[in-house]
């Protein structure tokens, strides 16, 4: 894993041995891959704790939501099925996310460089996981907001229907 340094004007790109100021080429300026190393370090630690917690979460939230309303272990998923789902998609999300982030800090430490790709990539994921979390939280936030006038609003007792006339075919 020799140092090298990365011109990083997209028409040059030279890669340059060594750790350098400027590229030699053009001038222009350069990521070293110590750098590039250290952020693939922090990537990987992030990846990894995003997975350790949302595996976490994950399993032991499951239960519950795989099984909406129904009591597993003193815990129950009080929302709906359809939430349940979104926020299982939303862990997987997270989970998916940090697999991600773990495997660009591996590619950013092995190679020392960057990549284009990996940098879209990330940042849609974010961009997806962002609104994810947004429509799941306004999604309960609605539910919570829909469930109170539910309980007040109780249809009332079935009474019985009398207009002061005896039933015509009721024999007296
Ligand atoms: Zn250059």
């Amino acid at each position: 894993m020799a140092d090298t340094s990365t011109c990083t004007t997209r028409s040059c790109g030279t890669v340059t041995p060594g750790i350098v100021d400027k590229c030699p080429t053009c001038g222009g300026r350069v990521q070293t891959s110590r750098r590039i190393r250290m952020l693939g370090w922090a990537s990987i630690a992030c990846g990894l704790f995003l997975i350790g917690l949302m595996g976490y979460i994950t399993s032991a939230m499951y239960p519950t939501l795989a099984n909406p309303g129904a009591p597993i272990g003193g815990d129950r998923w009080t929302g709906t099925a359809e939430q349940a789902r979104m926020a299982l998609n939303l862990f997987y999300l997270v989970i998916g996310f940090g697999v991600l982030a773990a495997a660009a800090g591996v590619w950013m430490v092995v190679t020392g460089r960057r990549h284009i790709a990996i940098t879209i990539v990330t940042l849609l994921t974010a961009g997806v996981l962002i609104f994810q979390t947004w429509e799941t939280t306004a999604a309960l936030k609605n539910s919570q907001r829909a469930e109170e006038p539910r309980r007040i609003v109780q249809p009332p007792p079935m009474a019985p229907v009398n207009l002061g006339a005896p039933a015509p075919d009721k024999p007296q």
